[in-house]
């Protein structure tokens, strides 16, 4: 398919323009004009635009790409040789941050709560990007009657990594919140809102006493974690509605 296309369906798709984001969404270095080969990951990586090189790809498609604000903008260091990477392979770099982060299906959270088998309160599902603070947080409950200490088992075994969980195990779990990621800056959100815990990516240092005082559970499951079941199902959304070939790589992160 010719990039000019595959970039008007993601911008279409994930609703770009309706962002405003701490990095550039959609094509970030343009490459060749035609893609067969897509290689899909949560992050830019230059263990991603290796594996892609590696396997002629002609795009990467991510959840962290590349030119965040407030960081150094000069070329050097490992900023410069991720970028001569692209460059000289004539590699396209597609990254979307908050828009893969807030799809109603495709999205991150939509997609953690899929693993993790929590039931979307309706009318966050019917308009997930008004719900909470910045419009990121999602609100549901487990499938089954859980304690939050059983919920902490199951989020483990789910992601397959432990999880830090600040909390009281016996209390009983029925409505969850979360963002994936680094959003646990919004812990105060999710209680003002009324949840009995809430799920993110990172733990800061006020997280821990916030969850102790109010009563809230608090768990960190992972940045990479949270956040690698968004990209992945955009790329199998493409390769199903286009003849591309579509590769994910799931390159750990214990962050
Ligand atoms: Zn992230």
């Amino acid at each position: 398919m010719q990039r000019a296309e595959l970039q008007r369906w993601l911008d279409t798709t994930l609703e770009s323009t309706r962002f405003s984001d701490y990095c550039p969404n959609g094509l970030q270095v343009e490459g060749r004009t035609e893609i067969n080969k897509l290689v899909t990951g949560v992050t830019a990586s230059q263990a991603l635009l290796d594996r892609a090189v590696a396997l002629q790809a002609d795009a990467i498609l991510v959840h962290h790409g590349w030119f965040w604000r407030g960081e150094d903008p000069t070329i050097r260091g490992t900023r410069k040789q991720r970028i001569a990477t692209a460059l000289a392979s004539d590699l396209n770099v597609f990254a979307y941050h908050l828009p893969l982060d807030a799809h109603p299906t495709l999205g991150n959270n939509a997609q953690l709560a899929k693993v993790l088998g929590l039931q979307v309160e309706l009318d966050a599902q019917a308009n997930p990007v008004t719900g909470g603070a910045k419009g990121l947080i999602w609100f549901g409950a487990p499938q089954t009657p859980v304690t939050l200490g059983q919920f902490v088992a199951n989020t483990n075994h789910a992601l397959n990594r432990p999880a830090v969980f600040i909390g009281d195990a016996d209390r009983p779990c029925k409505r969850v919140a979360w963002c994936t990621g680094g959003a646990q800056g919004m812990f105060e959100a999710a209680i003002d809102a009324g949840v009995d815990v809430y799920i993110t990516g990172e733990i800061s240092e006020p997280n821990a006493h916030l969850a102790r005082e109010s009563g809230v559970g608090f768990i960190a499951a992972g940045h990479h974690a949270t956040e690698r079941y968004g990209v992945k199902a955009l790329g199998e959304a493409i390769a199903a509605e286009f003849d591309v070939e579509v590769l994910f790589f799931d390159i750990d992160n214990p962050a």
